[in-house]
């Protein structure tokens, strides 16, 4: 039997959600991993309502949904007191259909996963490591190692979802610019005396943070903080040493700890995500501060983006030039965030007078009240979301019709997703279909999803009688104001999109 297409290196979130994808797309592929089974630590805690949007492309959503917990309010503290509260109930309502972030532990996420690949007859081989591979014209050649074996095999693409010390990036000799903060930070699951809460809590200070956040599997409550810089140099901090400063700042007891690590955070962004054949996604392209929740997320949208583009290139779908897109649209998207969650880290703990005036004037005072604008709440919501991401400069990305332009994510109009369910392009016309249009679209095997001009299409940024081409993940390829079939032959001959069965895989 040939060896399948694709060689997916690391079973972490993104890996994971990779091989989920290309299962769906019935693309067949191998997926790796050195560690003996799935992570045991819950890691990362917040699912933003991008990573819930793509798993209602698989009808998953629901049930992640179930598993976790919305939060619904956050709580600022200052001093061990608190400074404001924010709902954040429904905070994106008539932006996304998941108007939340939901906490979900990422080991209870990674088994999830997990449990969704076997359901498609994909296991995950735990214990094989990626030793190292060799890019060959038409081919990458990988070998292999697991306890006491070691194997050769080839692939056409070979995916790099290895983490923070990437061996696929190391190989390719990619740089990995950016620093390491020089704070040492830890993560605790704590029972808590008290009623169970499930809301957020943040306490902001001169060099110091701690966040509090519910973890429904356990019923315990997550920490995560600053370690005091007296405690930075000693050979082993443990809970006992940050319980003090950790109650005092939260106004909670701790009855027990059952976990606790410490780690450094880095901010980088790998050279490139593309050489050759090998890509390289999640943790071994970018790694941020925790500010915001966005680590974990952007590593599922790299898997997105780059799934259903190796899927329609295998299957022959569209032409190879697809492939070409992923590094740029997915490379600015790290390198701005890992910029913007830098200075939301530095201005949360500094020292200068504009980490004071956002600690004492801003979050206590200002932010509660711009809340109250809904201007404020939608782009706050927009930004933490992922929601707003939009690769206007993708060489896939034509045209602008209304407030919508090739790129963006195609904005939620209630029953506008459904049709994002079959992981493949379609066309959504806003008012009336030209029987010419939906004849070329059937041509390239594109579906027609028309919907009915009203105040809510305007206002979600549709112009009327608009079509709009969409991407299999859900953003806008090309945006046609008076749509024309001339115009959405030439798109599909540019991007060499053909009905299925059209060409050769590549
Ligand atoms: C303590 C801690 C707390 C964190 N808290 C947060 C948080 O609150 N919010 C947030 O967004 N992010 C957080 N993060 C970051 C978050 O966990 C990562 O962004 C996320 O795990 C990235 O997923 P990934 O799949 O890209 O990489 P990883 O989860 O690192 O997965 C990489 C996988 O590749 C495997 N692997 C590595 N090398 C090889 C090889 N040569 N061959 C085969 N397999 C290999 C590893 O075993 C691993 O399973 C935290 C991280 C840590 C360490």
């Amino acid at each position: 039997m040939p060896d399948p297409p694709v060689l997916i290196v690391g079973a972490g979130p993104t890996g994971l959600t990779l091989g989920l994808r290309l299962a769906r797309h019935g693309v067949p592929f191998r997926i790796v991993d050195q560690a003996g089974g799935p992570g045991q630590a819950s890691r990362a805690m917040v699912l933003q309502a991008r990573t819930l949007e793509f798993y209602g492309q698989l009808g998953l959503a629901e049930a992640v949904i179930k598993r976790g917990i919305p939060v619904e309010t956050a709580h600022f503290r200052e001093h061990g007191t608190e400074v404001a509260s924010l709902s954040l109930k429904d905070v994106g309502a008539g932006i996304s259909p998941y108007p939340f972030a939901l906490c979900f532990p990422q080991d209870d996420h990674e088994r999830f996963l997990v449990d969704q690949l076997a359901l498609h007859g994909a296991a995950v081989e735990w214990g094989v490591a990626l030793h190292r591979f060799e890019d060959r014209a038409g081919s990458v050649r990988a070998t292999l190692r697991g306890n006491a074996t070691q194997e050769d095999c080839e692939a056409v693409y070979l995916c790099g979802c290895d983490g923070a010390h990437s061996v696929v990036r190391q190989q390719l000799g990619l740089g990995f610019p950016g620093g390491t903060y020089d704070q040492l930070f830890y993560v605790a699951d704590v029972a808590v005396a008290g009623p169970p809460t499930t809301d957020l809590f943040l306490q902001l200070g001169e060099r110091s943070l701690v966040l509090m956040l519910p973890v429904r599997s356990s019923g315990m409550q997550r920490l995560i903080g600053i370690v005091p810089s007296e405690l930075v140099t000693q050979a082993k901090v443990t809970f006992e040493d940050v319980r003090r400063s950790a109650e005092s700042l939260l106004g909670i007891t701790v009855e027990r700890a059952n976990w606790f690590s410490t780690y450094r955070v880095h901010h980088r962004v790998a050279a490139r995500f593309r050489v050759g054949r090998a890509f390289i996604l999640g943790d071994a392209g970018h790694l941020h501060s925790p500010a915001g929740g966005q680590g974990m997320n952007t590593g599922i949208g790299d898997a997105v983006n780059l799934s259903w583009k190796l899927a329609h290139v295998i299957q022959g779908r569209t032409g190879p030039g697809v492939l070409d897109t992923y590094e740029p649209e997915r490379i600015a998207f790290a390198r701005k965030l890992v910029e913007t969650t830098d200075r939301a880290f530095q201005g949360m703990v500094g020292q200068g007078w504009s980490s004071r005036f956002l600690r004492s004037w801003f979050l206590p005072h200002l932010l509660p009240a711009l809340t109250g604008v809904a201007a404020v709440r939608r782009a706050m919501f927009s930004t933490l979301s992922q929601t707003r991401i939009s690769y206007r400069d993708s060489a896939l990305s034509e045209g602008s019709a209304g407030q919508v332009r090739g790129g963006d994510r195609l904005p939620w109009l209630g029953g506008n997703y459904a049709g994002l369910a079959g992981l493949d392009w379609s066309l959504q016309v806003y008012g009336h279909v030209d029987p010419d249009l939906a004849h070329a679209a059937a041509a390239l095997g594109v579906a027609v999803d028309s919907f009915g001009w009203d105040d809510a299409a305007a206002t979600a940024g549709f112009a009327r009688g608009a079509a709009y081409l969409l991407r299999p993940d859900g953003h806008v390829a090309l945006a046609m104001p008076h749509p024309e079939t001339a115009t959405l032959r030439a798109y599909a001959a540019r991007i060499g999109l053909a009905s299925r069965g059209g060409q050769a895989p590549c």
